[in-house]
């Protein structure tokens, strides 16, 4: 296998991801098994051992919509061909092809990342980072891709891939000329820009505050932990508009992507905060005390928030309605 082969199936993976709908469990499972190829850990993993971590992955940075069932990457990634149980034929499988919770624990039953793929991600360091800012960029914002890398227990070293990922990533002609003739970049390729201008045009349309708390902090001349937003995630096809951007501070901006806070129209007069019932703490006015309250609204009518991205948020990231552990 080369590296233009795995990146291949990596990004066939990704047609999984309808339209603009999360579908972030694949992705999940595939970010831990390759920060156990960046810790040199065995391919394989008993199900049991993978399962809490996948879970709790699954419950902070899945889709509020799906139930949280690590059984189901664990079963359907390896049809992706990105994943591997080597005693497959053992299990029984129900009316929909899924696994057997018990079985899988019962067995002992291990899996891992195909050894094709394992060989070439051990061998080839440049591609293993490649690989994991390819699926944080596809599937999360900028805002949680270190959350999720701790989490998944990916070490720093990568970090070059985040500052900016044009520049920083082996770019796709270097591989092309080692690889032969050229080959799949679709998803290099397809990755929409981002445009330059978006964070002024949002801030400038708040006034350079942010919207939930009104913070405005300044050193000198320059902001201070206000940034512009993306409503509808960019790698979901949220566009660089000012209808889908907010300006909001650093707390503010994470629990937005974070789905802790939540948008709702309020009758033709703009849009009040919604905090998540699943906000904990013995200190978290910063966030609940805003529960209800009218957002700012932008400088003009013309900028303000469209209520289609404001909707998608809601479908696809907010925690609204947690999903129950099974
Ligand atoms: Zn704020």
């Amino acid at each position: 296998m080369t590296p233009d082969d795995f990146l291949r199936r990596l990004a066939a993976v990704r047609t999984h991801k309808r339209r603009d709908e999360r579908a972030p469990h694949k992705p999940l499972l595939l970010l831990l098994a390759l920060g156990r190829v960046a810790r040199r850990q065995e391919r394989l993993v008993p199900y049991e051992e993978v399962e809490p971590l996948l879970r709790e992955l699954m419950q902070s940075f899945g889709s509020p919509k799906s139930a949280v069932r690590p059984q189901y990457p664990f079963r359907w990634l390896r049809t992706d061909q990105l994943w591997d149980v080597p005693r497959f034929r053992e299990l029984s499988r129900n009316a929909s092809g899924d696994f057997y919770v018990w079985q899988l624990r019962e067995l002992g039953i291990e899996g891992g990342l195909p050894e094709d793929a394992y060989d070439v991600l051990r061998a080839d360091t440049g591609l293993l980072w490649q690989a994991v800012g390819e699926i944080l960029r596809e599937h999360f914002p900028e805002s949680l891709h270190r959350e999720i890398r701790d989490a998944a227990g990916i070490p720093e070293d990568g970090i070059a891939w985040e500052a900016d990922v044009e520049e920083a990533l082996p770019t796709p002609a270097v591989r092309e000329r080692e690889s032969g003739p050229p080959t799949f970049y679709s998803f290099l390729t397809r990755r929409r820009r981002r445009d330059p201008l978006f964070r002024k045009r949002v801030l400038d349309a708040y006034e350079e505050r942010c919207s939930v708390c009104d913070l405005d902090i300044r050193l000198g001349e320059r902001l201070l932990g206000v940034e512009a937003a993306h409503i509808q995630w960019h790698s979901h096809g949220g566009p660089d508009q000012v209808a889908n951007g907010l300006a909001l501070c650093l707390l503010h901006h994470k629990a937005l992507d974070r789905g802790a806070l939540g948008l709702e129209e309020r009758k033709g007069t703009g849009f009040n905060v919604l905090i998540s019932r699943d906000v904990r703490g013995e200190r978290t006015g910063s966030l609940v005390d805003f529960s209800g309250r009218r957002i700012r609204p932008p400088r003009t009518r013309a900028m303000a928030l469209g209520e289609k991205f404001v909707g998608w948020h809601r479908r696809e990231v907010f925690r609204g309605q947690p999903s129950t552990p099974t």
